[in-house]
Order: structure tokens, then sequence, then C-alpha cells
């Protein structure tokens, strides 16, 4: 069994109206999502889209497959709430997180991403990215016309070429990972990554602190930087491997 603690925040930032960012941690399972639509729609699909995963982390045993149908189920949900409420059309959301799942009798790490926000790992003093955006400005990236710092200031760094609440359903990625003690996971909005650096975040998650406390710093880091989007922050920390 991995022995985890972990902590989390989220917070409207200082520009936006409302926070249309959910999040959901549990023994197994860790998702932030971030919402997009018009009339509290955003709010409504990242709200729908973290139950959809808490409720498959109750229902036993989590593998790869069961998570890529949960993805699949909570893309559902959302489809059809878009349907059946002419006022929410075009509701979607980002969805990300960390599965805790049994790979060859040893429990792993599972990352899964649909859109821009972000896992990282934070291990022997690294920080590294361990999901690809879905976004223009990553494909712009992949074809070597932007670069990073290029990215953060592009005027389409908002848009997202995968999210939930689409016909057909997005092609989740699910990429599996071996547990190293003492390493720090962190799932979090585009809120973050579009106000703080690699290097700032592999700042405060390198201060040996409790989880909760290093998404409070990460949060408040982010408003200080000018919080122009909700910040949604989950770290997760291995303590223990039995
Ligand atoms: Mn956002």
């Amino acid at each position: 069994m991995l022995k985890l603690r972990w902590g989390s925040a989220t917070d409207v930032g200082r520009v936006r109206q409302v926070n249309e960012d959910s999040l959901f941690c549990s023994d197994v399972l860790f998702a932030v999502a971030d919402g997009m639509g018009g009339h509290a729609a955003g709010e409504l699909a990242s709200g729908l889209a973290v139950q959809a995963m808490a409720e498959f982390g109750e229902s036993g045993p989590l593998d790869v497959d069961g998570l890529a149908a949960a993805i699949e189920h909570a893309n559902q949900v959302i489809v059809q709430t878009g349907r059946q409420q002419p006022a929410y059309f075009g509701l979607g959301t980002t969805l990300t997180g960390v599965a805790v799942l049994g790979v060859a009798g040893a429990e792993h790490w599972a990352v899964f991403n649909v859109g821009d926000s972000r896992v990282y790992r934070y291990a022997e003093d690294r920080l590294s990215q361990l999901s690809v955006d879905h976004s223009a400005v990553q494909e712009l990236i992949d074809a070597g016309v932007l670069d990073e710092d290029g990215a953060r200031h592009h005027p389409q760094r908002n848009v997202v070429t995968r999210s939930l609440g689409t016909s057909p359903a997005p092609q989740a990625d699910i990429d599996v990972y071996q547990p190293v003690l003492g390493e720090r996971l962190l799932i979090c909005s585009d809120g973050l990554t579009n106000e703080l650096l690699d290097a700032e975040i592999a700042q405060v998650l390198q201060v040996e602190t409790e989880p909760e406390q290093s998404a409070a710093e990460l949060v408040r880091r982010a408003n200080q930087s000018g919080g122009r989007d909700n910040t949604t922050v989950v770290v997760i920390e291995l303590t223990g491997l039995d």
C-alpha cells in the first residue's frame, strides 16, 4: 500500500467573479477540473466531472481500463446535461489527475489528462511535468514555432484542443508511473501555471512542510502574481511504500 498525505487549495483569484474549478481527493483518486462555458456552466461541468470520478473511485479496485471508462462516463454526463439544459450549451471542462492502481501486482500512479490542467512530479530536487497539455499553444510548441516563454503570453494560451463535454468523447491521456518514496505530485489548473514559472513552483515544493501548506502557498503566490484566473492545487506526498 502506498502511504500518502495530501492537501489542496482553490481560490477564485483576483479578477474572476466565480470559481469554475473543482477538485476531488481520496485515498486512491485525485482530480482537478477547470470548467468553461457561460451561465454558470463551467462551475457545473467541472463539478460534474469530479463527482463522476469520485463515484468511480468508490466502486472498488481500479485499473487503467476502468479509469478510461470513468473519464468517458464523466464526458457523457456533461454532454447529456448540456443537451437537457439549453442555457448550459457549450459547457465543458478539463479533467486531470492521479489514480492509484495496481499494475502487475504493485501499486502505481496513473496520471490522466484531458485539457490543459497539469500533473507535475517533484522528486530528487527536480520538477518534471508528467502530463502534456491539449492546447493550441502546445501544438505550436510541438511544431517548433513557439517556446515555453512565448506560450505564456500567446493570445491563444487559453484555447484547449481537448475537453470533456464533447461528442465523440475526447481521447484521455493515461500514463502509468512507478512511485518513488518521498516524491510529491502536484495537480493544478492553468491558473497556477499561467502565473508561476516551473522554477517558482519547485521552490515551494522543495520546502518540507505539510502538503496543505504547500498547496496554500502555491495559490497565494499565483494571486500575488496577478491571480488572473481561478487557481486550484492538489499536493500529494508519498510517505511510505509497504
Ligand atoms: Mn483556468
